[in-house]
C-alpha cells in the first residue's frame, strides 16, 4: 500500500483555522489516509527567538506567554500542560546568561507542540479522530547541530513507520509537530527557521508517501520576490533541482533542505496556497520543453578576492583554501574563479574569520587578499538557464564581481546597492519578455 498523503500547514495557514479542518475532512471523505504537520503559528517562532537572544525581564516573559495562549482559543489539557512548561523555560532562559544550543531549541520547539495539540483539538470537535504527535517522541532522529539540525533517516525510518503507522491502521489522523526532532543524543534538535517542510518532506520520505504538500496562506512560489518585482508570475511545476537550487539560493518560500528527501525517494512536492487553492507549484521529477525562469537573492554578503602564489592551477591549492576556510567555520556561500584569482562569498559575520584564516596563504609579493566587500548574490535558476547567458543585459553585468554558470543557475555577485535594480532587470529581460 502507498504511504499516507502528508499535508503541513504553515504558520499562516494556521491563522484560518476553519478552512483548514474543512479541507483535511474534504480529504478523509475521499478515503485518504493523511498525516498532517504543522508549524508553530505565525509570530511565535519570533517571540521566543526574542527571548533566547535576550533574556527578558518577568514583564515581557509573561506577555510572550500570554500572547502565545491567546494565540490558541480552547487548548486542550495536554496543550495547556506544554504552555506551563513554557513559562518555566522562558524563566529559566532568565536566570541562565544564555541558553545553550539544546536549551534554545527546547524553547523554540513550544511553539509546533502548543500548535499541534490545538489544531488536533480544533479537529477533535469537527468529529475528525486527530492526535497530536511531537517528532521528538515519535523518533524523527536528528544530527546534534542544534538550530540547524539535519534529519537522520535511517535511525528514523523505522520508529517512524512503526509509530504513525499504528495510528493511521486505527484510523486516526496523526498532527505531528514539525520544525524539529530528537538529536543522537537525545535532545531537542530545530531544524532551522522554516524548517517545518523540511521535517513534511522528510516524513513523506520516510513513509513512502506519493505526494507532500505544503500549505501557505497566501505566498507561493513565483519568479521573483513581489515586494521587489511588481509583475513576478507564479510557477506552476519546478524539477527537483530547480526546486533545489531556488531554495538555496534564497527563496524564502521553502527550506533548503526540503527538496532532498522528497527527490531521494520520489516524493511529489505541491507547495499550495490555502485562500487560492488554484495556486500551485509541483515539485517533481523534470518535465521536459518547460521553460522556468526565477530569480532570487542572498542579500548582504561578504566578497574576499585572493591570489594565492602559484595561481589556482597550483595542485591542491583549492582544497587547501577549502580546510582552512573549515577549520575557521566559514560557510563557504559561492566561490569564483579564474586562473589567478580566487573569489569567495561569505556570510558577513564570519568574514573577519575567513580573512584571518586565509592570510598566510596570501604571502609574497603576489600574494593579494582584499575585502571584504558588501555584495549580494542574485541568482537566475532555470533546467538550461546557461543559454540565456548572452541575454543578460549589460547594465547587469557592468561592476559585477563574479558570475558562475551551471545550466541551471546563473549566479552574479553585484554590489549589495545595486541588488534591487539587478534583480528587476533581470526578471525583465529573462523571465517578462517571455510569454509563456
Ligand atoms: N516555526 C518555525 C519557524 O517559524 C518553523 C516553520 O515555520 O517552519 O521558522
Ligand atoms: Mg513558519
Amino acid at each position: 500500500m502507498p504511504g499516507p498523503w502528508v499535508v503541513k500547514y504553515g504558520g499562516a495557514a494556521l491563522t484560518d483555522p476553519e478552512r483548514v479542518v474543512q479541507e483535511i475532512r474534504r480529504k478523509l471523505d475521499d478515503h485518504r489516509r493523511l498525516v498532517v504537520v504543522v508549524s508553530a503559528r505565525e509570530g511565535i517562532t519570533n517571540l521566543l527567538e526574542e527571548a533566547i537572544g535576550r533574556p527578558p525581564s518577568s514583564r515581557r516573559r509573561a506577555e510572550i506567554a500570554t500572547a502565545i495562549a491567546r494565540a490558541h482559543p480552547g487548548l486542550s489539557e495536554a496543550g495547556q500542560r506544554h504552555l506551563t512548561r513554557l513559562r518555566s523555560l522562558l524563566a529559566e532562559t532568565s536566570r541562565a546568561m544564555r541558553p545553550d544550543g539544546p536549551q534554545a531549541d527546547r524553547l523554540r520547539s513550544q511553539g509546533e507542540r502548543i500548535a499541534a495539540h490545538w489544531l488536533a483539538g480544533r479537529l477533535a470537535e469537527a468529529s475528525v479522530p486527530a492526535v497530536a504527535v511531537e517528532a521528538d517522541h515519535l523518533g524523527l532522529i536528528t544530527d546534534n547541530a542544534y538550530g540547524a539540525s539535519c534529519i537522520v533517516f535511517d535511525r528514523s525510518r523505522e520508529p517512524v513507520r512503526r509509530g504513525l503507522g499504528r495510528l493511521l491502521a486505527r484510523g486516526r489522523v496523526p498532527v505531528v509537530t514539525g520544525y524539529f526532532g530528537r538529536s543522537l543524543e537525545g535532545r531537542v534538535a530545530t531544524l532551522g527557521r522554516g524548517g517545518s517542510d523540511y521535517a513534511a518532506a522528510g516524513l513523506g520520505a520516510l513513509l513512502g508517501s506519493p505526494v507532500v504538500e505544503l500549505v501557505k496562506r497566501h505566498v507561493s512560489v513565483l519568479s521573483a520576490d513581489p515586494r521587489e518585482v511588481a509583475d513576478a508570475r507564479p510557477i506552476h511545476a519546478l524539477s527537483y533541482e530547480e526546486a533545489e537550487e531556488l531554495a538555496q539560493f534564497g527563496a524564502k518560500v521553502l527550506h533548503p533542505l526540503t527538496i532532498e528527501p522528497a527527490r531521494a525517494c520520489g516524493v511529489v512536492l505541491r507547495v499550495r496556497s490555502l485562500e487560492r487553492p488554484e495556486v500551485v507549484t509541483t515539485i517533481g521529477p523534470g518535465i521536459a520543453r518547460r521553460r522556468n525562469r526565477a530569480i532570487t537573492s542572498l542579500r548582504s554578503l561578504s566578497f574576499l578576492r585572493l591570489r594565492v602564489p602559484g595561481g589556482r592551477q597550483r595542485p591542491g591549492v583549492v582544497a587547501e583554501i577549502s580546510e582552512k576556510l573549515a577549520r575557521a567555520g566559514v560557510n563557504l556561500v559561492q566561490l569564483f574563479t579564474s586562473s589567478a584569482l580566487l573569489c569567495l562569498v561569505v556570510p558577513p559575520e564570519q568574514a573577519g574569520r575567513a580573512r584571518q584564516a586565509l592570510r598566510p596563504v596570501a604571502v609574497g609579493p603576489a600574494g593579494i587578499l582584499e575585502g571584504p566587500r558588501r555584495v549580494s548574490l542574485v541568482t537566475v535558476i532555470g533546467d538550461g538557464v546557461i543559454d540565456d547567458l548572452a541575454r543578460i543585459p549589460p547594465s547587469v553585468l557592468r561592476g559585477a564581481e563574479g558570475l558562475s554558470a551551471t545550466p541551471r543557475a546563473l549566479s552574479l555577485a553585484v554590489p549589495a546597492r545595486r541588488t534591487g535594480a539587478v534583480v528587476r532587470s533581470l526578471h525583465r529581460a529573462l523571465v517578462a519578455a517571455e510569454r509563456t
